[in-house]
């Protein structure tokens, strides 16, 4: 077993060229210091630098380095707890407006696509299956409770109209949805790291973070340098480790592993997925996969709260596909990765203040294409006073993982209680 590492990803060999960026050296001054260039810091810092901020992003790495250089590229709906959860703990006008900004989470994904010219090969529509026929009549439902705040475009597929649409016998229903998707993650965060860049946004690479002062005037120190801000945006979500214990407390890491086969030529990936949707299970343990645009299959799924990973993470992660389409049996992977979900206690993002001066969010529990853009975007706007949606993120309570340093043990017991599930249906 090893460290999780990206090895070298199906995402970083496609990446398009983008800005480099130097390592922080010297005391700086700014508006805003961001930590973390993924989706969340970044988001951020566009947003910021396009109001007129002056603001620096420090990355302990490259951009993308973290979840948004490595993760499934599907662009979900709502939130990882799903929507019935957060009207139980919130009420129904709350989960409306939660709702409401995770359906601006996709919209936002497309108007920057747009605006800032980024290819990331985005594409609209994903499938929901179910391997389980005691879960059909709940996936009716959902369609309903889905449209109850206002989606449009879902429908719910009987085993016969999903099988139309996707080449395996494995499921029994399922739901397709026009208003979500999926993208190539990577390119889609070097592009906004682009577009943060040409709006004046200063990103340092192989910069992390070693101490932060999170209080009325916040600082960073690197390496070989500090900044000064009048406020800070912390985005190192599952990278971030115990830099700042009350948001370490809330998040586990999770190991989830792609692979990505060879390509498989146009006809036999549309036999697969004909309408080219992203493609997610129900399970606790979710399989999630889809078609990139060289017509490999990317499958990804498991977790692992061990943070180790298999050697040979392809075969690891082969049989998963193969349940899946066993006529995927003879396929070469050409890569396989992995990477850390930030998971919360009840899957409802991390999002809040330290204090009056810094802003976080984390732990989108797995749902963090989307939604982390759009808290990042919030935080930017509460940032420049306009704190109302920021607030509806921020509303929940969250606990600290049980078990303190031996919380890893005791969660890996867990996992294997839901695997167990998963496989009785
Ligand atoms: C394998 C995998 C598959 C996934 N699939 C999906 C999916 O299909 N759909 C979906 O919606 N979500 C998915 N996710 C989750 C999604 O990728 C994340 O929710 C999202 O990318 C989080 O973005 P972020 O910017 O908050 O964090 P990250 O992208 O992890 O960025 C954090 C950054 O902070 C940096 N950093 C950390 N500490 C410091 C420090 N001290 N100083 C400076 N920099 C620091 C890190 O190097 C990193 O670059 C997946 C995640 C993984 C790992």
């Amino acid at each position: 077993m090893t460290r999780p590492s990206d090895g070298l990803s199906y995402y970083r060999a496609t990446a398009n060229p983008s800005y480099e960026h130097p390592k922080l050296q010297g005391d700086h001054t700014c508006d805003v210091c961001v930590i973390g260039a993924g989706y969340t810091g970044l988001s951020a810092a566009l947003e910021l630098a396009e109001r007129g901020y002056d603001v620096i992003v420090l990355e302990a790495d490259v951009v993308g380095w973290g979840a948004s250089g490595r993760n499934g590229g599907q662009i979900c709906t709502g939130v990882s707890c799903g929507m019935e959860k957060i009207e139980k703990v919130a009420g129904r006008e709350a989960a409306q407006k939660v709702f409401d900004i995770s359906e601006e989470a996709k919209s936002l994904i497309s108007s920057r696509v747009q605006t800032h010219e980024i290819e990331c090969d985005l594409k609209w529509g994903y499938l929901h299956a179910t391997e389980n026929a005691g879960e059909v009549d709940a996936l009716r439902h959902e369609v309903e409770h889905l449209e109850g705040f206002g989606a449009k475009g879902a429908t719910f597929l009987d085993k016969q109209a999903l099988e139309e649409r996707l080449g395996s016998t494995r499921y029994h229903g399922g739901i397709r949805e026009e208003g979500a998707g999926h993208l190539h993650p990577l390119n889609y965060c070097l592009g906004l790291a682009d577009a943060a860049t040409k709006a004046g946004a200063k990103i340092f690479e192989h910069s992390p973070a070693l101490e932060l002062d999170t209080g009325a005037n916040p600082s960073a120190k690197t390496e070989l340098g500090t900044v000064k801000a009048k406020f800070m945006v912390v985005g190192g979500n599952a990278y971030l480790g115990k830099l700042v214990k009350p948001l370490y407390q809330r998040l586990m890491p999770c190991g989830s592993f792609i692979l990505a086969t060879e390509p498989l030529g146009e006809n036999r990936a549309r036999a697969l997925i004909a309408g080219d949707e992203a493609v997610s299970n129900t399970n606790f343990i979710v399989d999630y996969y889809r078609l990139s645009a060289d017509h490999r299959m990317l499958f990804g799924g498991r977790c692992s709260y061990s943070t180790l990973e298999p050697k040979d993470l392809g075969a690891f992660m082969r049989p998963r596909m193969t349940n899946v389409f066993p006529e995927l049996e003879d396929v070469k992977i050409d890569y396989a990765w992995g990477g850390y979900i930030g998971i919360t206690m009840n899957r409802i993002p991390h999002v809040g203040r330290i204090g009056e001066k810094v802003y976080f969010a984390q732990g989108y529990s797995g749902q963090g294409v989307a939604l982390s853009g759009m808290c990042g975007k919030l935080m930017a706007e509460a940032i420049a006073g306009q704190a109302e949606r920021f607030d509806v993120m921020a509303q929940f309570k969250h606990q600290p993982f049980p078990g303190g340093p031996l919380r890893t043990p005791a969660l890996v017991l867990g996992m294997l209680y839901y695997r167990l599930r998963d496989a009785l249906g």
